[in-house]
């Protein structure tokens, strides 16, 4: 296995170079109207069919900023440990684009809404001591552009402008990764913590969160070098092997004498590679100013406060809070990184499972089911207080573990609840050791040669006939009986 502490690197034909990469995430903000009109923002509707005159630039229109946006974009940056800028305001970027009538975008470039921040990502999930802190250099919120269609002959393009204006927060990083590995944590971090925080629905396949990808390389320890964008990458998956390609693509033409352009490049997903777009351009090129329609957004220290009250327990917290219960830093791990997950274990726990044992079973049986079903705890066909009837019935000892087995089983196949199975199919364990005694001499006497083996020192047999009692007595033994009896027997 790959050792998480030792640096990523390189190996070019002149010597090791080091990796150097910064995110810019854009982030669909949840909110049911766009930045700057009253336009729904439902995802998948009949082309066109949300779009308003602000969005479609009519003359004449003004836009006018959502609350709802500027809270969500709010509540984020305070999740991330990030200055909220009370005083801020929006900008244009200048540029023609057939999705985009305004003939320009209304961004913020010199007083972005949110300021420095961090997210603190664990690069081994089992392992407090590979935590890292990814520095947030600023986040701004700006409007999205439509889409454009192209038909499959290309003679004919089609501009669908729904997603004209809807908001977005441009999230951006420091350049402080150095793998694909710690990019691939950060996003799914950052992902995770919009997901709990509800600002953004996460959904990488549907466009919602996307990544630029910046990166260069560098001899260890030298100055930054050149980077490279690359646009809209949208999954982790793509981000890392991204990285890794143009990583390599930039030392072979260092190494061959070139140089790297800043340059924006595209992902070829199906390749694997990337390809250049076009030579970048700089901020002065798009002429921002700011913008004359639009005044200076003010937020009072009561706003703030509110959007911070209306923050859930966030991931880093809640899996500190698990731990504190004694659930081992793996599982609370697991059980913290989905929000979905979190929240129906919060529902089980406050049922009054121990802590310990119930994220075992979630760990183990429960998301052993949702795995063979292909589904998740959001579409769990099991509710937590019915998990937690079936755990109250293994901690007061009504069944043993692998009796859980079966009656969680019959649980998932009938939806029935775990007393009313274990009472109508008489599945109730059994400590009366006067019958386990019965049954364990039934045991012994029919291998005798195994406890003579066993005698003569092959410990490892004691499970054998523990598995042969338990067999005999359908499941129903209680196993620490049974483990008592059969030593007793065995001397
Ligand atoms: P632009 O919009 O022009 O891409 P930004 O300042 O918005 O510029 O974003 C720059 C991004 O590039 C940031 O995420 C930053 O961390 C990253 N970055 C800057 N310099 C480097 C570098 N030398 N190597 C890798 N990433 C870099
Ligand atoms: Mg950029």
């Amino acid at each position: 296995m790959a050792d998480a502490s030792a640096p990523y690197r390189i190996q070019g034909s002149t010597g090791e170079w080091e990796v150097v990469i910064g995110l810019e995430v854009h982030a669909q903000v949840v909110s049911s109207a766009k930045l700057f009109s009253g336009a729904s923002t439902t995802f998948g509707s009949e082309p066109n069919t949300q779009v308003s005159l602000v969005d479609a630039a009519m003359p004449g229109m003004l836009p006018v900023p959502n609350a709802e946006c500027i809270r969500q974009a709010v509540r984020t940056g305070l999740a991330l440990d990030s200055k909220i800028n009370r005083w801020s305001r929006f900008d244009r970027k200048n540029y023609f684009y057939a999705d985009l009538p305004q003939g320009y975008q209304i961004s913020q470039l010199y007083h972005p809404l949110v300021g420095e921040g961090e997210v603190v990502v664990l690069l081994d999930e089992k392992d407090e001591s590979t935590a890292k802190k990814i520095g947030i250099e600023r986040i701004h919120v700006e409007q999205d552009a439509g889409k454009l269609m192209h038909d499959q002959h290309a003679t004919m393009s089609y501009v669908d402008l729904n997603r004209c204006g809807v908001a977005l927060m441009e999230i951006v990083s420091r350049p402080d990764m150095r793998s694909p590995a710690e990019a691939g944590a950060y996003l799914r971090k950052l992902r995770s913590i919009l997901r709990y925080v509800g600002s953004c629905d996460g959904n990488m396949e549907e466009g919602s969160m996307r990544a630029d990808v910046n990166v260069s390389v560098r001899r260890p320890g030298e100055e930054l070098g050149t980077r490279s964008e690359t646009k809209n990458v949208n999954s982790v998956r793509f981000v890392m092997a991204a990285i890794e390609h143009e990583a390599r693509r930039q030392v072979e033409l260092i190494e061959a004498g070139g140089q790297v352009v800043q340059e924006t490049r595209l992902f070829d997903p199906d390749k694997g590679v990337t390809r250049s777009l076009r030579s970048k351009e700089d901020a002065h090129d798009y002429r921002y100013f700011p913008d004359p329609d639009l005044l200076p957004l003010e937020l009072d220290e009561a706003f703030v406060e509110d959007c911070r009250a209306s923050l859930p327990e966030l991931p880093d917290a809640k899996r500190k809070r698990y731990e504190g219960l004694g659930i081992p830093p793996y599982n609370a791990s697991v059980l913290t990184a989905e929000v979905e997950t979190a929240r129906w274990f919060d529902a089980l726990l406050a049922k009054g499972a121990e802590p310990k044992a119930a994220a075992n079973w979630v760990a183990s049986e429960l998301f052993g089911a949702l795995n063979r079903l292909g589904r998740d705890c959001s579409t769990c066909p099991i509710s937590p207080d019915q998990a937690a009837e079936l755990l109250g019935l293994v901690a007061d000892g009504t069944i043993s573990g692998s009796l859980a087995k079966q009656v969680f089983e019959i649980m998932l196949e009938t939806g029935e609840g775990a007393g009313a199975i274990v009472e109508a199919r008489g599945l109730k364990q059994t400590s009366d050791s006067g019958a386990i005694d019965t049954v364990v001499d039934e045991v012994l006497a029919a291998n005798a040669d195994k406890v003579e083996q066993y005698k003569a020192g092959k410990q490892a047999l004691f499970g054998f006939f523990v598995g042969q009692v338990m067999k005999a007595m359908a499941g129903k033994a209680n196993p620490q009986v049974v483990n008592e009896r059969l030593r007793a027997k065995l001397g």
